[in-house]
């Protein structure tokens, strides 16, 4: 027979402390990266192990409120108001096995603390463009990173997850144990649980010829074109991606960059520094770089490729997958985001996908687009109240402009978006496959704040 215990009696056995909106702490506890949201949750479990986090699940049931986990902030895409929110950042364990060649984290761990316990044995995480982001957010949602039309999506990669799902149940489960559930948590984002731990494979440390250049905005036309025609002719070992980026007057900037609308070209070549200098070439050659910082370096140095805001700050965000970047898309892009389009957008980034990023993994996940041939992602600062409006408004108006070419979307990088559109990034099986362990699962759906799949 199931107890029902009083709320307070549920939140007892909580070692970690619990802030109600009153409290002293609280605004710190709530706020992440993206400041655009003032998150307003009605409690907050500040979880230091699996125990803690299964009280708050159960404590949010019995009183019939949402739950939301946050870790980092990096996706927080709505304020969370009125949930019971579970935050991850107290759990920081984080062991590398360097003879399985595997890593165990727990929920609160950011990708450096990953990239910096595998490096002395060789190992490299797939990680994405920024090292502040939190494992198992990112990984949860796929997770496409630097590495990957080498090795694919971070999600592809992990071999076994601690759950705590919406009936309060501490679950570990892999291929063999809940395979359902397995499947759903590699790529459905937190929407069936709360991954407490994963575990994942590492990879050998890469020889690493990479960085990014900045060219001047102005060459915008030029470079995509360039880009379009140059990035599908890349072997695996080669990651690249492309920005339009209005950078901030921010004096960690180096000077040249500083204020400036600019075109970012990444480049990670997993080789030698001449294999990698010949395969950029043709790029370095279509206009005068303001700073090329591409180069031979250690894995370590792998943000240097995207140079991603490290600071807190507001973002507005969309995307979309695409099948084709034929020179009309392009065009569409200029025309939305280009240097005389008066965008109020502060990046318009296309990544090329493709390679190992199309395969299969061994062991089927819940990643959605991984067919497409680039992903197109934008984002704006909606500070003050015209770019409230305008920054949504043109993120839409770019991707819309994109329709013809529309694949789909990764959910790591769709941003704001309903239950409806977001649950059409799946095939109508997975979809079903997904709502269906949903409903096994988080029989009262708990889960049904920030990233929901209808
Ligand atoms: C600067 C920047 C760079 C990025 N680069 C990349 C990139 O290269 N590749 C890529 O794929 N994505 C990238 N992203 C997107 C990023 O992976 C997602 O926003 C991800 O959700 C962030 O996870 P988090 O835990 O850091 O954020 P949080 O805001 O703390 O969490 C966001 C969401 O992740 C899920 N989540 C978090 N913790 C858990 C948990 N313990 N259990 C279950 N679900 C959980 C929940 O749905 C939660 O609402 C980037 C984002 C930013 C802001």
């Amino acid at each position: 027979m199931t107890t029902i215990l009083p709320p307070d009696e549920t939140l007892s056995t909580v070692v970690g402390p619990v802030f109600r909106a009153t409290d002293e702490g609280y605004t710190e506890e709530v706020m992440g990266f993206n400041v655009a949201y003032m998150p307003s949750p009605s409690l907050v479990v500040g979880a230091t192990c699996d125990t803690d986090v299964a009280a708050a699940v159960r404590y949010a049931t019995e009183l019939g409120l949402p739950v939301a986990v946050q870790s980092t902030g990096h996706g927080l895409l709505s304020d969370l108001n009125g949930a019971v929110l579970v935050s991850t950042r107290r759990m920081t364990g984080c062991t590398v096995d360097p003879v399985a060649r595997t890593a165990r984290v727990q929920a609160g761990v950011r990708w450096r603390e990953v990239i910096d316990a595998a490096a002395p044995y060789g190992l490299a995480p797939l990680n994405g463009s920024s090292s502040t982001v939190g494992v198992v957010g990112y990984t949860t949602g796929g997770g496409l990173g630097p590495m990957a039309r080498r090795h694919g999506f971070a999600a592809d990669h992990v071999l076994s997850a601690t759950v705590v799902t919406g009936d309060g149940e501490i679950r570990t489960v892999d291929a063999e144990r809940d395979p359902d559930l397995f499947w759903a948590v590699r790529g459905g984002k937190g929407t069936v649980g709360i991954v407490t731990e994963i575990e994942f494979e590492l990879v050998e440390q890469p020889r690493f010829y990479g960085g990014g250049i900045f060219f001047p905005g102005e060459a915008a036309p030029e470079l995509l074109h360039a880009w379009r025609e140059w990035a599908p002719t890349l072997p695996e070992d080669t990651t690249t991606s492309v920005a339009l980026l209005a950078l901030p007057p921010d004096p960690q900037l180096p000077p040249p960059l500083q204020g400036r609308f600019v075109t970012h070209l990444r480049f990670t070549h997993l080789g030698s520094a001449d294999e990698g200098a010949e395969l950029i070439a043709p790029m370095r050659a279509v206009a005068e770089p303001i700073m090329d910082l591409v180069d031979e370096m250690p894995y370590a140095a792998v943000d240097a490729v995207h140079m991603d805001p490290q600071s807190p700050m507001p973002c507005w965000d969309r995307g979309t997958t695409l099948s084709s970047l034929p020179a009309e898309a392009v065009e569409e892009i200029l025309a939305e985001a280009g240097p005389d389009s008066s965008s109020p957008l502060v990046l318009v980034e296309l990544r090329l996908m493709g390679g190992a990023i199309a395969r299969a993994p061994r062991v089927p996940n819940a990643v959605a687009g991984r067919d497409a041939a680039f992903s197109l992602y934008c984002l704006g600062v909606p500070a003050g109240p015209d770019a409230a409006v305008q920054v949504p408004a043109r993120c839409s108006s770019l991707v819309e402009s994109l329709a013809p070419w529309a694949a789909g979307g990764l959910v790591n990088f769709y941003g704001q978006a309903g239950p409806a559109r977001l649950g059409s990034l799946w095939s109508d099986a997975d979809r079903a496959r997904l709502l269906d362990t949903k409903r096994r699962y988080d029989p009262a759906g708990v889960f049904r704040t920030n990233v929901v799949i209808g």
